[in-house]
């Protein structure tokens, strides 16, 4: 049965409770046994990913209950919502990470890839890569004969000639494979970039999906200045490579132009003014509306706000090929361009498509993320759970934000701090009755608590539609775009994180943009 908007709210009050008092058991009272206070050992539960749904869960699980191993290539958290700010300089890139032992120093980190889950021998299949850092570099991953690895978006600038940071970051020495049983395993490795095998598009776009793609978009920006700043650059050349376009109407392309249309008026203006009137923003959407996840009335003010910015925005535009310096669109128009920020879509991880076609029940279901029941329990798959950007729920299909992906990880960590059977029948939906007495039996199913959408559209200001129950407020503006910035200032995941983001804001606003290009 369906909790209400307030019933949801209240549970969610309740398990935060929980959660601190948890929180200050493990701050002040854990020893680091191996063992349970029960006395048997502890059932090993595997994460895999530190996103949303893995630092959720490390930040909630209980320690005491759990060996708790995290894998992933990444370190450390990513708050995505603010990429678009630190590719334009706003934010610094450390302040809206945070490393995942710091989230919770007492599980146990391996910097590596999934590349397989066999769910028969209950054992996830790592492969880590051995780094020589600062050298220059001799090798590359095909030196050392690796197979090529899932396709995140640093895989895809690995095919990328044309942004090759090889030359001074990293020298791959060696590939270890190993293997981890697993009791538990929750799968939360995300989802991958996707440019729907558009020719070109990986060579030579840039991507904002991870920070090392952050770090590329603003230093190529500056470049690009620097480039088109040289005496001998002919004023046709300059408007090409001055012309920034944007690919995908969704959040993150609107973000972007919007942030890049403040560069150019807060800072550009400042250091580069005599090229301003070469400067161009496109933004391409194939649908015929941007930002289709907000009521119509929004997505009109935005399209608004972007073109009175003068962003060039072009919708029913389907990019079909993309060279060094053109872009080819299916209406036959041909766009020159400096740089090229894909944010078309995303797609699934290698991992899952592979653990897809390794279970026969998954199969059936012809998804490309693993279908979880309302426990989050992937369908066919004992012991392994999924959630976030990579799961779906046949019945309940939920939209790929950090949001869902964060509530996720907070449930199935509460989910197994209650010990419950998990491999055994949890009560169907129908069966389900919201008593304390089943609160404190039964796993309630997942239930997703919306607090509606946000995004930023240049200019100093935002949009955001805020859903209560059946109730939805739809606000766009200044005052939203102060909104905005609260509650993302609120939602960093912990206080160094508020303060440094705080710092950066007030810094950005005070000097300006840092324009140095390293
Ligand atoms: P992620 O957060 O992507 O984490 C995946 C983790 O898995 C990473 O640590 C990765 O390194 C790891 N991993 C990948 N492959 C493997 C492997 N093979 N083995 C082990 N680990 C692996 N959502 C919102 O709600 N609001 C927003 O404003 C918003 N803005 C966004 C802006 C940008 C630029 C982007 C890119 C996304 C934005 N999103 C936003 C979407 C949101 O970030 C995702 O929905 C969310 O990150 C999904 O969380 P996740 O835990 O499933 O995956």
């Amino acid at each position: 049965r369906r909790r209400t908007y307030l019933g949801l709210v209240w549970d969610r009050t309740l398990d935060t409770f929980e959660d601190a008092l948890l929180h200050l058991r493990r701050q002040f009272f854990w020893q680091g046994e191996f063992l349970s206070s029960s006395g048997r050992p502890k059932p090993r539960l595997v994460i895999l990913g530190t996103g949303w749904v893995g630092h959720a869960m490390v930040k909630i699980i209980d320690i005491d209950k759990y060996e708790v191993i995290v894998i992933s290539p990444r370190n450390y958290f990513l708050f995505q919502p603010m990429l678009p700010s630190s590719a334009l300089g706003i934010v610094e890139f450390r302040s809206c990470c945070e490393p995942i032992l710091r989230a919770n120093p007492f599980i146990i980190y391996y910097e590596a890839e999934a590349v397989g889950v066999d769910i028969q021998r209950r054992v996830v299949k790592c492969r880590a890569k051995v780094r020589r850092r600062g050298a220059l570099s001799v090798g590359s991953e095909s030196d050392v004969g690796a197979p090529s690895l899932a396709e995140t978006s640093q895989d895809v600038h690995a095919l990328q000639p044309r942004f090759s940071t090889k030359s001074n970051t990293d020298e791959i020495i060696g590939i270890r494979e190993f293997e981890v049983p697993y009791t538990y395993c929750v799968v939360g490795v995300g989802s991958a970039v996707n440019t729907f095998n558009t020719p070109g598009a990986k060579e030579n776009c840039f991507f904002l999906k991870e920070i090392p793609d952050a770090r590329k978009i603003r230093s190529e920006v500056v470049r690009i200045f620097e480039e088109a700043n040289l005496p001998e650059t002919s004023d046709e050349e300059r408007s090409r490579l001055l012309h920034f376009v944007v690919v995908g109407g969704g959040p993150t392309g609107v973000e972007f132009a919007g942030e890049l249309h403040d560069f150019l008026v807060e800072d550009a203006v400042k250091y580069y003014k005599k090229l301003l009137k070469y400067v161009q923003v496109t933004l391409l959407q194939s649908g015929q509306s941007i930002l289709t996840q907000f009521d119509k009335s929004l997505q009109d003010r935005a399209l608004q706000n972007l073109r009175d910015a003068e962003i060039n925005v072009r919708t029913g535009s389907r990019v079909v090929r993309i060279t060094e310096t053109e872009i080819y669109l299916q209406d036959g128009a041909v766009i020159p361009y400096g740089m090229c920020v894909w944010a078309a879509g995303v797609g699934p991880q290698k991992l899952v498509t592979d653990l897809i076609e390794s279970i026969p029940a998954q199969t059936t279901f012809k998804k490309r993320q693993l279908v979880v029941d309302d426990w989050l329990r992937v369908i066919g798959a004992e012991g392994v759970f999924a959630a976030g950007d990579c799961a779906t729920n046949l019945h309940e299909p939920l939209p790929a934000t950090a949001q869902v992906a964060g509530q996720q990880g907070a449930y199935l960590a509460r989910l197994l701090n209650r010990e419950y059977c998990l491999d055994c029948d949890i009560p169907e939906r129908t069966e389900y009755t919201r008593t304390w007495i089943d609160r404190a039996r039964f796993a309630k199913p997942f239930q997703f608590l919306s607090f509606g959408l946000l995004a930023y559209i240049g200019r100093e200001r935002a949009m955001a539609q805020i859903e209560m129950g059946d109730t939805s407020v739809k606000l766009s503006g200044t005052l939203t775009y102060l909104i905005w910035r609260s509650v993302y200032a609120v939602k960093q995941v912990s206080m160094r994180n508020r303060i440094l983001i705080t710092f950066d804001w007030i810094k950005a606003a005070i000097f300006g943009r840092d324009i140095s290009q390293f």
